[in-house]
């Protein structure tokens, strides 16, 4: 005999419903098949609902009708399959199911309350009405059906809702000889009886357990669960789409998994199929050629995975039993754990600690309250002398679980589990290992549980790590930053690193994609974009999908994007920008922007806000951390401006330098931006805070190239037009200084507290004297460099450079590097 369980989603509507007849006859005719079946996808939760609601007096008539006609669907598309099918029979059992159920809705409704027993009665319905329905189906094609009633065979213990199978008396009931050869045999799953002969519960998805009951009771030599994926895998494949399919796990791995949350299989399966070994196949009904997932009692199959895989248990709720009193008190956890087991809570994890002084261990959610309230009254002397502090319980939490027979032999999976929780930068609320050393856990905020699955799956199944880049502002840095990436793609994937771009904003409209856009044609893609630029829907976007390693981008220069950042640094998101915005705003916000990425241990770069590429603040920061001071520093930090200050060398005039880096696309579109100074001055302001100056834009000392005042009103070209009234008070300048052996330099410079930008004459000696051509330099003297200053030097702009830095500091949230 063969057993095999079909579930919800293979008996939803007539096709399948139809798959699983197929399936049950095919087995019936190699071997005789016993079939176990669960109400149809949706129904126990209409069932649930109905009592639930009826019993707050709230309307449940959707819930009634909905149910009733995904029976009544079924039944029609059996009976077009085969006429034979009696309908009306069917029809009216099922009305007949109904009428009860609402009779008992009325009661529920006038009481106020549903009794566990009578909910017991109306949940299992689904079962009851599909077990008639194919008994119904087999009859009409010309076979003899047997139907087990499992409240008279299968004896449970427990409550009305959630009992446990007593295998060896059940067994002695399923009388197999008494079932002649030749009848298919039925079962409806979920269903038991009690002592009393009461219907009981076997807990929601029990289905697959009343399955391995009947097997263990009619000696099957197989029991087949039939559901709607491959098999099992490493971990929920609709979560992790590259989990694996695993071919074969032992029985221990398989309750592990099941126990700690793998939804594929109900914990309590496992069980009955040990004591008796026969061994366990999940099948897909959809796909029945598959192999699916043996489940058998070899520990040692030849698979090379230690890790079989990772699942999440939610709706958790952890307590800590704690007190200045716990050191001394003998038999405390014994008291803690009796005390919970005589209230019928399952205690799933208890979490070691060496000391004496606290016991944590979490419980189902929905039992706190009532775990709290024994536990105060078990430690109620305790708790009034002070012996123990009141019980601390945190709630909304998961546990999230690696398993593995594997592992006993295997080292480092702790490690590599626990920094893929880092990198995810996921808190761990507790840690525990299994005693087996088959698994260890982790206790997390429940909201944080699928980024914790995602991120442990590829931490342990691949060596990737991933960047999810949402990029605002597609100008020029952002649209270089794009092709970049589209270019490097290739090579960060030999490196394991895969860098997706969900999202792709302008002022206008957005692309959001949580599996990563296609950037072939990313321009048209986002000129043809219906959905308008949405921040709200943007930075909401990666709780919705659990993006394990999200960047905000900002390639903009608006204020108002970067008034976004501790928003984004708040739910999850690394920034990463080289506006400067955020940093010279005020000095409260930039300290804000610090505290938000601290506590959220994400990373806020900004390395190309002074000096494009090159690698300024980062080595800046490394040279504080390593306990050096900055004494002095100096500094040209505008592109445009070493340009023209070079070509005044060279004997152009103030006009016509200022024309050719123009033309040459150096400056603003409007040179007055540049020679304003403003710019050198956040980027002093920047460097200045770095060095951790409490200062504001305002006390920047900047001297302007242009006299105060002198283009006020003028349009861009009435500037240029006036500009060359400049030429001849500048040559003389430049003249002066050359007498000197010195040259003209825009200068930014930091000393002691005093920040200024202006124009200096410095002489061959000084760093910055041979900078210009459009390059930057930065002279820092410090407490290690001195007396001769560190020098950073090179190409300070230009959107190429400076979205490579960009791109750096991309890969830099990752944890570890690259
Ligand atoms: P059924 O209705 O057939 O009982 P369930 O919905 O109870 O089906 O269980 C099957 C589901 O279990 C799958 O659709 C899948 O989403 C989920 N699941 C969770 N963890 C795993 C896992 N490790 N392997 C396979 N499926 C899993
Ligand atoms: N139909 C029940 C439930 O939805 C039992 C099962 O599907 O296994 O919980
Ligand atoms: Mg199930």
């Amino acid at each position: 005999m063969r057993v095999l369980k079909f579930g919800g989603t293979s008996l939803a509507n007539p096709e399948r419903f139809l798959q699983a007849a197929r399936l049950i006859e095919k087995a019936h005719l190699e071997e005789q098949a016993a079939g176990v079946l669960s109400a149809p996808a949706k129904i126990t939760n209409h069932l649930v609902a109905l009592s639930e609601k009826a019993s707050l007096n709230q309307p449940t008539d959707c819930h009634f009708d909905e149910a009733v006609n995904i029976f009544y669907t079924i039944i029609k598309g059996l009976h077009a399959e085969n006429n034979n099918f009696d309908l009306a029979g069917t029809q009216a059992l099922i009305d007949r199911e109904f009428a009860q159920i609402a009779e008992l809705l009325e009661q529920i409704r006038a009481a106020g309350k549903v009794e566990d027993a009578v909910k017991a009665t109306i949940d299992c319905r689904g079962e009851k009405l599909s077990i008639a329905m194919m008994k119904a189906w087999f009859e009409a094609n010309g076979y003899a059906v047997t139907v087990i009633d499992p409240v008279e065979k299968l004896l449970a213990h427990g409550t009305y809702l959630e009992s446990s199978v007593d295998i060896a008396e059940s067994a002695k009931r399923v009388d197999v000889a008494s079932i002649p050869k030749r009848n298919l045999v039925l079962m409806a799953g979920f269903t038991a009886g009690n002592e009393k002969g009461e219907l009981v519960l076997l807990g929601r998805n029990g289905s697959d357990y009343s399955a391995a009951c009947l097997a263990a009771c009619l000696k099957a030599s197989a029991c087949e669960i039939w559901t709607d994926v491959d098999g099992v895998f490493t971990c929920d494949p609709r979560l992790v789409p590259d989990a694996r399919l695993l071919p074969h796990l032992s029985y221990r791995e398989a309750m592990e998994l099941s126990y700690f949350g793998a939804k594929v299989i109900h914990p309590r399966t496992i069980g009955p199929l040990v004591q008796t070994n026969i061994p366990c196949l999940i099948k897909n009904t959809g796909n029945p050629d598959a192999p699916g997932s043996v489940i058998d009692s070899d520990e040692n199959a030849a698979e090379g995975l230690q890790v079989k895989g990772i699942t999440n248990l939610d709706n958790v709720a952890m307590f800590n039993v704690s007190g200045p009193g716990m050191q001394g008190m003998v038999g405390m956890a014994a008291r803690v754990f009796s005390t919970m087991s005589k209230a019928g809570i399952s205690v799933i994890l208890i979490t070691q600690s060496s000391s004496e002084y606290s016991i944590s261990f979490c419980v189902p959610a929905k039992l706190a309250d009532h775990a709290l309230s024994v536990l105060n009254t078990e430690f109620a002397r305790e708790l009034q002398s002070g012996a123990l502090d009141p019980v601390d319980i945190i709630k909304d939490l998961s546990i999230v679980s690696v398993v593995g027979d594997g592992m006993r032999t295997a080292k480092g999976i702790a490690a590599r589990f626990f920094s893929s929780l880092a990198q995810a930068n996921i808190s761990i609320v507790a840690i525990a290992q299994g005693s087996s050393e088959r698994s260890i856990s982790a206790v997390v905020p429940m909201n944080k549980a699928i980024e914790a699955v995602k991120a442990t799956h590829q931490g342990l199944f691949s060596n990737k790590k991933s960047i999810d880049v949402f990029l605002v502002g597609v100008g020029g840095v952002g649209g270089a930053l794009i092709e970049q990436i589209k270019q490097q793609k290739a090579f960060l994937a030999k490196k394991d690193i895969e860098i997706r771009v969900c999202a792709l904003a302008n002022v206008n409209k957005m692309l959001l994609n949580e599996n990563g856009l296609d950037l072939d044609d990313w321009k048209n893609d986002l000129q043809n974009a219906i959905q308008p630029s949405d921040f709200d829907v943007l930075l909401s976007f990666i709780k919705l999908h659990h993006v394990v390693n999200p960047v905000f981008v900002d390639c903009t220069s608006a204020q108002s994007v970067s008034n976004l950042y501790v928003r984004a640094l708040r739910e999850g998101f690394h920034v990463v920008t080289p506006n400067k915005k955020a940093n010279t705003s005020s000095y409260a916000y930039y300290q804000e922007l610090r505290e938000a990425a601290r506590q959220g241990s994400h990373k806020f770069l900004y390395e190309t806000n002074v000096g494009a590429g090159l690698p300024v603040i980062e080595n800046l920061q490394n040279l504080l951390a390593a306990g050096d001071e900055v004494e002095k520093f100096e500094g040209i930090l505008s592109g445009s401006l070493s340009f023209i200050f070079g070509k005044l060398e060279e004997g152009l005039t103030l006009s016509q330098a200022t024309l050719l880096a123009k033309e040459k696309g150096f400056t603003e579109p409007d040179p007055r931006d540049d020679l304003s100074g403003a710019d050198v001055a956040r980027k002093l302001l920047i460097l200045a805070r770095e060095t951790g100056l409490p200062l504001e834009f305002e006390d920047i000392e900047v001297e302007g190239v242009l006299p105060r005042g002198f283009s006020d009103g003028m349009s861009r070209d009435e500037f240029l037009a006036v500009l060359p009234d400049l030429d001849a008070e500048f040559d003389q300048r430049v003249q002066a200084a050359k007498k000197e052996g010195k040259v003209l330099r825009y200068v930014g410079s930091i000393n002691g507290s005093k920040c200024r930008v202006a124009i200096e004459a410095v002489d061959e000696n000084h760093p910055l004297y041979k900078v210009k051509d459009g390059e930057n330099a930065l002279a820092f003297l410090t407490r290690y460099y001195s007396p001769i200053p560190l020098l950073l030097r090179g190409y300070g702009a230009g959107t190429d450079v400076t979205a490579a830095g960009v791109f750096a500091d991309i890969l830099r949230t990752l944890h570890g590097g690259i």
